[in-house]
C-alpha cells in the first residue's frame, strides 16, 4: 500500500506515544480493489484530548470531537482521525444514542457497515481483515458486518449505501444482505430527505446504477416515495438511464422521465435537493421534446439557455436512444454534430438573449414604444433574429420593431 507521507507521519506519531492507529475504511478498500483511494481516515485508540496533546505542533480542526474526530493538517493535506469508536443503542434508526470511545479496534471495526469497509491497514503490521473484506473485494460482494437485518435496524442509511457501493464497484449484493434490504426498506422512511438525495447523487451517476436500480427498485421507492412509479415506465427510465453519462442533472432527468416535468420538480423539492438542480431538471424536462436542427438550435439556445443546451441534447439522445427505434450510430452523430453547432453559437457570442440583441428598450421607447409593449417587441425581435429571419443590426431591427407595432395596433 503506497500511503502518503502525511498518513504516515500522523500513525508513526501515535505510535511512538503509545496509541495504536490504523488506516481505515474507504482507503484501505480502494487500495484492495486497486483504486486510487481519494482520502486517508486513520483510526487510533487515542481519545479526543490524547490526540490533540500528540498533534499539539500541528493545525487541527475539531471537526467532531464529541464523535472522536479530529482533523489534523499535516503538509498542507487535511486528515480524519478517529477515536476507535462502538455505537451504543441506535434511535430513530439513524443515530447512535451515545457514541464510546473504546481501546480496541476490533470493536470499532465491527461497528462499521460493510465488510470491505471494516478493514484497516498499519504499514508494519499490514492489513486486518476480521470479516473477510478481502476476500468480498476480491468476489466483489457487498456484505453486512455481522447480522444484515440487525445493522438495518440500527441505521436504515446503511441500505442505501450498500446500493450506492455495490452501483460504484459493480458488486452484486450478498443473499442475506440483499434480503434483509427489502425486509427492512420501510425504515427508510425515518431518513432525512437530505440524506436519501446524497445517496442517490452517488449512486445514480455510478457505472452500475442501472443494474442495481432496477434490482432494488423496491427500496429506492421505500426512500423516494415521490418517486414510486409502474415497473414498466420505471424500466424504460433506466433504459433511458443506461446512455447518460454522469452528470447528476441527467440522471435524474432520465429517472423522472416518466413524469411530467412539475412532477419531477417536486420530487426533487420534497428531496430538498438544491432550487438549482430542481429548476434544471424541470427545464431540461420541459424543452425534452422540442425539435432541434442545426436551424432551430439558435432558437432552442433562446428558450434553455447557453448552460442547459448540450445537456438538453444529451437528454434528447438518450430519450430516442432508449426507444431503439433509431440507429444508435446515427443518434450519436446527430448529437456529436448538434453540440458542436451549439458550442460555435456559444463561442462566437452569437445573439440568443436580449442583453445581446442590438436594440435595446431605450430605442424602443425613443419610437415611442410605450410599457409592456417594450417587452413584448424585444422578445419577438430577439425570435426573429433567432429564426435567422432578421440580422441582429440597429437599424433594420428598428424598422422591423415599427412594423410590428404598427401590425399591433392595426
Ligand atoms: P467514500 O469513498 O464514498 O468516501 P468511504 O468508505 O470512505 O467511501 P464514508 O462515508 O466516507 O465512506 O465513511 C468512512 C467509513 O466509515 C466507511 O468506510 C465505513 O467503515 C464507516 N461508515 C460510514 N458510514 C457508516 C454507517 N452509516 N454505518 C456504519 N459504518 C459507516
Ligand atoms: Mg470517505
Amino acid at each position: 500500500m503506497h500511503l502518503p507521507k502525511a498518513a504516515e507521519n500522523a500513525i508513526r506519531l501515535l505510535n511512538e506515544q503509545g496509541y495504536e492507529a490504523y488506516l481505515v475504511g474507504g482507503c484501505v478498500r480502494d487500495t484492495q480493489l486497486g483504486i486510487p483511494p481519494h482520502d486517508w481516515d486513520i483510526c487510533t485508540s487515542a481519545t479526543p484530548e490524547e490526540m490533540q496533546k500528540v498533534f499539539a505542533a500541528f493545525r487541527t480542526v475539531e471537526t467532531g470531537l464529541k464523535h472522536g474526530t479530529l482533523t489534523v493538517l499535516m503538509e498542507g493535506e487535511p486528515l480524519e482521525i478517529t477515536t476507535f469508536r462502538l455505537d451504543g443503542e441506535y434511535l430513530d434508526n439513524r443515530h447512535p444514542k451515545e457514541v464510546t470511545f473504546t481501546r480496541s479496534l476490533e470493536n470499532d471495526l465491527s461497528r462499521r457497515d460493510f465488510t470491505v469497509n471494516a478493514m484497516a491497514w498499519h504499514p508494519e503490521k499490514g492489513l486486518v481483515d476480521l470479516f473477510g473484506g478481502r476476500e468480498d473485494c476480491k468476489k466483489g460482494v457487498i456484505r453486512c458486518v455481522g447480522d444484515a437485518c440487525t445493522r438495518f435496524e440500527e441505521d436504515a442509511l446503511r441500505i442505501l449505501r450498500a446500493l450506492r457501493f455495490a452501483a460504484r464497484f459493480r458488486f452484486r449484493v450478498e443473499d442475506e444482505t440483499k434480503k434483509a434490504i427489502f425486509e427492512k426498506k420501510h425504515l427508510l422512511r425515518h431518513i432525512s430527505a437530505e440524506r436519501i438525495a446524497a445517496e442517490m447523487n452517488g449512486l445514480l451517476p455510478a457505472p452500475g446504477a442501472v443494474d442495481i436500480l432496477a434490482e432494488f427498485h423496491e427500496a429506492v421507492f421505500a426512500a423516494v416515495p415521490a418517486m414510486a412509479m409502474e415497473v414498466t415506465a420505471f424500466r424504460q427510465a433506466l433504459a433511458v438511464l443506461d446512455f447518460i453519462h454522469r452528470q447528476p442533472a441527467l440522471c435524474w432527468c432520465a429517472l423522472l422521465s416518466p413524469f411530467a416535468p412539475e412532477k419531477a420538480k417536486d420530487v426533487l423539492q420534497q428531496l430538498k435537493t438544491p432550487l438549482r438542480l430542481q429548476e434544471d431538471v424541470f427545464s431540461l424536462l420541459f424543452f425534452r421534446h422540442m425539435e432541434i436542427t442545426e436551424s432551430t438550435l439558435q432558437l432552442a439556445l433562446m428558450h434553455i439557455g447557453d448552460r442547459l443546451i448540450i445537456p438538453l441534447l444529451s437528454l434528447q439522445y438518450a430519450l430516442t436512444a432508449a426507444e431503439k427505434k433509431a440507429d444508435e450510430a446515427a443518434l450519436k452523430e446527430r448529437l456529436h454534430r448538434l453540440t458542436a453547432a451549439a458550442q460555435q453559437l456559444i463561442d462566437e457570442k452569437a445573439c440568443y438573449t436580449l442583453s445581446a440583441l442590438a436594440v435595446k428598450g431605450g430605442d424602443l421607447a425613443a419610437l415611442g414604444i410605450r410599457g409592456p409593449a417594450i417587452g413584448k417587441t424585444l422578445h419577438q425581435l430577439l425570435e426573429t433574429v433567432c429564426r435567422g429571419e432578421a440580422e441582429n443590426q440597429r437599424d433594420p431591427l428598428l424598422a422591423l420593431a415599427k412594423s410590428m407595432v404598427l401590425k399591433d395596433n392595426g
